[in-house]
């Protein structure tokens, strides 16, 4: 992987009406590969110029109909054609993922690229199977309920799964027959301009979809900001999701969808039966993707009596995770996204200790001498619910372990947090996991497991974790619009 890496082409130029093009201004930025910060080339860095560019190409395509009046079958068939182009590069695009944002090849090519490839798929094959609808109304009139395309969809998304989140946009918001407008991070723009291409070279007419690279606060802001853009669809921090409000109601109202940050809680009750593979779930569902994952199960909470025993079984998990480079195929936890994201997960480490947290495994930077941006997987113990590292988004590989005594005081830790991505609650007691799993304020509980997951289920939190739900058909929802239709019955 190492030596094709090496050989890869990397072109960072927009793609807008199907064809690369430089900033209008000439602006770029140079990006590095977190892996080493060896260089990978120049960034189109967009301004309001090249959004604007964009969101024409995509406002001409959807008036005058060259993707919305395709008859439902022939969208599909495009659609698929454009998820087999996704898997028939995917050597490429996993490559490409992993030098951009630092993630173990081997995860590139088993889970991001399989995982877009799948979206686009499943949401083409809905295409032509999804039925309006007719009122039960009075004979005297007859009422339709429609969904309607929105028009030009604006989709801003972060570096953690750059493919699969601009796939959770791109999929329903195609299949509906809109057009789109994407804005990778900044911090991992290569696989989004790939995928614009791919889009065209498997028929999808040019300007129905296009990428425009750049920073938030310049391309993000104009996208957010344009009065032809419909709707936002937005994963990223709860941060920057509060301004996707803000640019909503300072321009056009557009519709603001936002998938957010998450302190997901993790509640292990002595009743379990196993409570080794829970220890080992919360490693591995922590540690994936380096701990730069919304729904990282980061706070774990665990009955008093097991509580030292189950830390001690997740600490010696965490060798099993040491950093790797990336591009070695055995590697598990690869480098951070760069040296920024590195130096806050050192910064939140060193708020553990301060506030009297105890490292049970890890706690330092790791692979320095690589030049890229690496920390060791750690586990804190002794954590309680109020410490900044248990009520901060840390996105990466650390985890804490706090104590409850009763199920009520493990409900009430788990939902007192202004997050609510998603929740686990580990117990062979039918009554209570059912109990607890109603009353956790998540957008997702699991029971007794952690990491199953599909496309056909939605993804999205309560609370400042968000509103809009990605992926299953209710996505569909963000991107149309209901419309009634009266027509009188003489
Ligand atoms: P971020 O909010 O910093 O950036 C996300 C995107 O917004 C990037 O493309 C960025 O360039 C853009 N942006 C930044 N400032 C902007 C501004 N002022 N105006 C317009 N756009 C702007 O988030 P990040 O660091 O890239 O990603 C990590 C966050 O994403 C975490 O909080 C994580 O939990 C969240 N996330 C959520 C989900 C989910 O489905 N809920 C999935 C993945 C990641």
């Amino acid at each position: 992987w190492a030596q094709r890496a090496n050989a890869l082409r990397i072109d960072g130029r927009s793609v807008i009406d199907g064809k690369r093009l430089d900033a209008v201004d000439g602006q770029t930025f140079a990006k590095h590969s977190p892996i080493d910060n060896r260089p990978l080339g120049a960034v189109v860095r967009g301004q309001a110029a090249d959004i604007d560019l964009a969101v024409r190409s995509a406002r001409a395509a959807f008036t005058d109909r060259r993707w919305a009046g395709k008859a439902p079958a022939v969208r599909k068939k495009l659609l698929q054609r454009f998820a087999e182009k996704i898997l028939g590069a995917k050597e490429e695009l996993a490559l490409l993922e992993t030098l951009d944002m630092g993630k173990p090849i081997q995860y590139a090519l088993s889970v991001d690229v399989p995982s877009a490839a799948r979206c686009i798929a499943w949401y083409a094959e809905a295409v032509d199977k999804i039925y309006d609808e007719i009122a039960p109304t009075p004979d005297t009139a007859l009422a339709l309920i429609t969904r309607e395309p929105m028009g030009v969809i604006g989709a801003i998304v972060p570096w953690n799964y750059p493919m699969i989140m601009a796939a959770w946009k791109l999929g329903p918001a195609l299949a509906a027959g809109n057009s789109v407008v994407l804005k990778p991070s900044e911090k991992s723009p290569y696989t989004a301009l790939r995928l614009a291409e791919l889009a065209v070279e498997a028929g999808i007419p040019p300007g129905v979809f296009n990428v425009v690279p750049g920073y938030g606060h310049e391309a993000g802001e104009a996208l957010a900001m344009h009065m032809e853009v419909d709707a936002i669809g937005f994963t990223g921090s709860t941060r920057v999701g509060r301004r996707m409000y803000e640019y909503a109601g300072k321009s056009n109202l557009k519709r603001v969808y936002n998938e957010l940050g998450g302190k997901s809680a993790f509640l292990v009750f002595k009743d379990h039966e196993d409570i080794a593979r829970a220890a080992r779930t919360v490693a591995g569902s922590m540690f994936f993707n380096q701990g730069e994952s919304c729904n990282a199960p980061s706070r774990v909470l665990v009955q008093d009596d097991i509580a030292d025993e189950f830390a001690q079984m997740v600490a010696a998990e965490a060798p099993k995770y040491a950093p790797g480079d990336p591009l070695n195929a055995a590697t598990e936890l690869g480098a951070l996204v760069d040296e920024t994201q590195m130096r806050t997960v050192l910064s939140y480490i060193d708020a553990g200790h301060q506030e009297g947290a105890k490292v049970l495994a890890g706690g330092r930077q790791a692979r320095a001498e690589t030049g890229g941006f690496y920390v060791e997987p750690t586990v804190f113990a002794d954590v309680n619910n109020g410490m900044k590292i248990a009520r901060e988004e840390i996105f990466g590989p650390v985890v804490g372990i706090i104590r409850f005594k009763s199920e009520e005081e493990a409900v009430a830790l788990a939902n007192n947090s202004s997050y609510g991505l998603q929740a686990s609650v580990w117990s062979h007691n039918i009554n209570r996991a059912h109990r607890v799993a109603r009353a956790l304020k998540a957008g997702t509980v699991h029971v007794n497991q952690y990491d199953e997951d599909d496309i056909t289920v939605p993804f999205g939190g309560f609370k400042q974790s968000g509103n809009g739900r990605d992926k299953s058909l209710h996505a569909f929802d963000k991107y149309t619009e209901l419309k009634t239709t009266w027509i009188r019955l003489d």
